[in-house]
């Protein structure tokens, strides 16, 4: 077991739970994979524990829709130790479990940009961030308040270039249908506008036709009173700019109890098989959706294709005994091809949109 020190005496006193089935997630993807293996009639009730942070779990998620067929439980955070499959959560408890699935998500680093949290946490602050609620509704009221000005919108090496730039657009149709005047300025730590040329073409385009101003290769790294610093990511130097609205794109990563009980790959996502979903070192164990390491864009669209495909393997391998899959096993590009052209799909539908 890992890193205990912080873990009280009573870890150790505590009796385990045990279910046949553990999802340490409790989010899009915890939410899809255990209501289809519960549908499916894979599971009875109180054979499949979703382990969920204390914290983000509101009262109509927590009991309601496909929870309320799983054992649903509340944690402020977990550790896992797959050698000996038991997760221990930072009450002390534990939980056994002869199989598991990681569904953690990402999380939202605001903190590594300084003065980010503080400019966002200040009501009068015109900075705001559409991946985290209460950054959202702030937003919203700043684009309906927007008088004219100049505006920025962040973006750090991200796997779904789709929903940055959605906010982008969004926020420039708003404010033309308002007649507001406006200077937009997009800065991206990428070196295209969009990862797929084809895509990036026509958003270049559409970025031309519309006025907006893209700085490539522009990491943001300190937001001051109505003043940010972004640093070349190749030359590091630094840049200074005024703004009359901000928008941040978090950095995003994993949660650091994957690393820290050995499930991750050197980046710290859980490490499955491309193909299967399955861990590279414990058979019992699977990932999907953000936090695994499917070298796919990292989009609900993503999961529910890696949905069906992680539920097949992990009743074969477990209750038929037999290895996962081999149509999975040997068209890896087809997996992956499949999973990006959904999110392309997904994409497309949001540019249509917008
Ligand atoms: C603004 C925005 C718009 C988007 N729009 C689209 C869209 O239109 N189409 C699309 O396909 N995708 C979209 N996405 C992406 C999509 O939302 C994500 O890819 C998807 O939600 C990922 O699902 P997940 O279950 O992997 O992670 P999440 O839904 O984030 O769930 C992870 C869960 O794990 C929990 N957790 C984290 N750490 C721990 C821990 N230590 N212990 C226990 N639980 C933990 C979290 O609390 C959370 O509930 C959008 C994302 C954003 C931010």
């Amino acid at each position: 077991m890992r890193n205990l020190n912080h873990i009280s005496l009573y870890t150790f006193t505590a009796r385990a739970i045990h279910s046949q089935l553990a999802i340490i997630g409790g989010g899009t993807a915890g939410l899809n994979v255990s209501a289809q293996l519960v549908k499916d009639g894979h599971f009875i009730l109180q054979n499949a524990r979703l382990l969920n942070r204390m914290d983000v779990i509101n009262n109509e998620t927590n009991g309601k829709g496909s929870t309320q067929k799983c054992m649903f439980e509340r944690l402020s955070s977990c550790e896992n130790d797959p050698e000996q499959n038991i997760i221990v959560t930072m009450d002390g408890q534990k939980y056994t479990y002869d199989q598991l699935i990681v569904a953690s998500g990402v999380q939202r680093d605001y903190a590594s940009i300084k003065g980010a949290l503080e400019q966002l946490n200040n009501p009068e602050a015109p900075v705001g961030s559409i991946y985290y609620y209460r950054y959202a509704q702030k937003i919203d009221k700043m684009i309906r308040e927007f008088e004219g000005g100049k505006l920025i919108f962040s973006e750090p090496p991200t796997k779904c270039e789709g929903i940055p730039s959605n906010i982008v657009f969004l926020t420039h149709e708003r404010l033309s249908t308002r007649g507001v005047k406006c200077d937009f300025h997009v800065y991206k730590a990428n070196d295209s506008i969009f990862g797929i040329p084809k895509y990036s073409q026509i958003l270049g385009e559409l970025a031309h036709e519309k006025g907006l101003h893209c700085h490539l290769k522009k990491r943001l790294i300190e937001v001051q009173d109505h003043k940010v610093i972004f640093e070349d990511i190749e030359t590091k130097q630094q840049y200074t700019s005024d703004y009359d609205f901000l928008h941040i794109v978090p950095p995003l990563k994993p949660a650091a109890f994957i690393a820290e009980s050995g499930l991750g790959d050197s980046d710290g996502y859980v490490n499955v098989h491309p193909n299967t979903l399955q861990h590279i070192r414990y058979p019992n164990v699977w990932g999907l959706g953000d936090c695994s390491s499917v070298p796919t864009s990292k989009t609900a669209a993503a999961l529910m294709a890696q949905t069906p495909i992680l539920i097949k393997n992990l009743i074969r391998t477990w209750k038929l005994k037999q290895n996962p899959l081999p149509e999975y096993q040997d068209i890896k590009l087809k997996i992956v091809l499949r999973l990006y052209f959904l999110s392309c799909l997904y994409f497309e539908q949001e540019s249509i949109a917008c």
